[in-house]
């Protein structure tokens, strides 16, 4: 059994038949990453003895033949902006190098509920601002498919640790495309909520209109199950759905028949020249794979799609800017200086936070100040519901929307830290989802649990769908890829 194999309903059966214990799984990973890790980088800090812990409990559970809920004995990695009590939790930086959570995130609470065995917090690019990894304060994560290239970001290490097999799934965080990019930068599926359907409760806040917590898996079943685990109603945050209730039932029992009536929307602005050749090869025969399967496409336009970067680099900085203030060496934040007050502030943050987490702020300070608030900061808003509502006259016509995830592959170490522009445009087609606060799956084009290496660079598909229905996309990933692990066996 090769660790990068394992799926959640591997474990669960594998567990209830006692073909092994969860101790055992634990043992073997830790030992795994404690072999590997230094070698990638995904991990900031590895939680051994409260996923040693988890693992016995799951095993007495077993033994006293209890109910095992599907994530019971799974490790699960987290990225390191999701507070875990009495662990580190750094966002990837300086400023918050000695933090310790000091309560759990919904999500972690929830995790822990049903018994899923938490690994470790990953690395991540700061505050989750990035598209590489590269702005981690700590080390960079190398991709395990080129290790001269990046795994994308900012959910860098959650993408790794779940590509090298350290872990079945992650959690990492969505504000303009952190786990779909890394997802197809990785070879893995990587789903983006629906605005609302997640808590975020305990995520450290980038930009809280677009924030949220999104798994990643190597298979479509291990992201809905993680995905189960982790939505629906939370009073601690208002922003959740008291409605909605996402089942990973509902994936299985999605059928061919269902898959025949649905239209898939291809936006021709998002099919431009600046794709890459082999991502474009890629993405036309994932196409003509789902028309095999009587999918109806239709060229449809979101003509406000050339906007959209422009409107989330002022939308995102502005909410950046008030969200880290907080960080000001009293409230939070390792506190440097100390002759007065406004001493205080400058030595903490000036050292505390790297140069992108800089340049956001004072970016997002300038689109909010009084001089210059109608000029960018309000028409962003503006434009922020033009893009809305772009998609929203498309889902008349079609059930989901499908675009490259990404323009090109995993791209080398150092090939955009020199031009921020030319990283924000790795972006161009996650953003308009989180500006519009919809559901969006990401999947590889090729056979899933490749060993990383084998196949060339994985290239992403992007499906975007109507609110609240991650039901849909994850159905359409499935047989997606149980379609392409028939073809490659066969
Ligand atoms: N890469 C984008 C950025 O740098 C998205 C970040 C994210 O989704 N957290 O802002």
């Amino acid at each position: 059994m090769h660790l990068e194999e394992l799926s959640v309903e591997y474990i669960h059966h594998g567990l209830l038949a006692k073909d092994f214990s969860a101790t055992e799984l634990v043992e073997a990973l830790l030992k795994y990453i404690e072999d590997r890790d230094a070698e990638y980088g995904a991990f900031l800090h590895v939680m051994a003895d409260d996923s040693l812990k988890t693992a016995r409990e799951v095993d007495l559970n077993i033994a006293r033949g209890d109910d095992l809920p599907m994530l019971a004995g799974v490790p699960i990695a987290l990225k390191d902006n999701i507070v875990v009590a009495q662990h580190p939790t750094t966002a990837g930086s300086r400023i918050l190098e000695h933090y310790q959570g000091a309560y759990d995130a919904t999500v972690v609470k929830r995790l822990k509920a049903s018994r899923a065995v938490l690994m470790g917090k990953t690395n991540m690019d700061e505050f989750a601002m990035g598209s590489s990894g590269e702005n981690s304060a700590f080390f960079p994560t190398k991709n395990p498919h080129d290790t001269t290239r990046v795994p994308g970001g900012s959910s860098s290490g959650s993408a790794v640790a779940v590509a090298l097999g350290d872990v079945v799934c992650a959690l990492g965080s969505e504000t303009g495309g952190s786990v779909r990019q890394p997802a197809s930068f990785c070879g893995l599926v990587g789903l983006k909520p629906t605005y609302g359907a997640v808590s975020r409760y305990g995520l450290i806040a980038m930009a809280s209109s677009l924030d949220q917590i999104a798994p990643l898996g190597r298979t479509t079943m291990d992201v809905a199950h993680a995905f189960e685990g982790i939505s629906g109603f939370d009073t601690l945050d208002g922003t959740t759905a008291r409605e909605y209730t996402f089942r990973a039932e509902a994936v299985k029992k999605f059928s061919l028949e269902s898959l025949r009536g649905l239209t898939i929307g291809i936006p021709k602005e998002y099919f431009t020249d600046g794709i890459a050749q082999e991502t474009r090869t890629e993405v036309d025969a994932a196409i003509a794979l789902l028309k095999s399967f009587h999918i109806a496409f239709r060229e449809i336009s979101l003509p406000h799609t050339e906007y959209a970067l422009a409107c989330y680099y002022i939308i995102m900085p502005a909410e950046v800017s008030s969200n880290l203030a907080r960080f000001d060496g009293i409230r939070f934040g390792a506190r440097k200086g100390g002759a007065t007050l406004l001493d205080v502030y400058e030595t903490t943050r000036g050292e505390g936070f790297g140069r992108e987490a800089t340049r956001r702020i004072l970016l997002g300070n300038y689109v909010l100040s009084a001089g210059y608030y109608d000029a960018y900061y309000l028409k962003a808003q503006k434009v922020r519901a033009l893009i809305a509502e772009d998609f929203a006259r498309a889902f008349r016509d079609v059930d989901m929307i499908l675009t490259p995830a990404t323009p090109t592959p995993a791209f080398k170490f150092g090939e955009k830290t020199q031009d921020p522009v030319a990283m924000y445009l790795s972006d161009i087609f996650t953003v308009p989802v989180n500006l519009a606060g919809l559901p969006a799956i990401t999947f590889p084009t090729r056979a899933l649990n490749n060993p990383p290496g084998n196949d060339g660079l994985p290239v992403g598909v992007q499906l975007i769908g109507k609110h609240f229905d991650e039901a849909t996309l994850l159905g359409v990933s499935r047989f997606y890829e149980e379609a392409v692990r028939v073809n490659k066996s066969g």
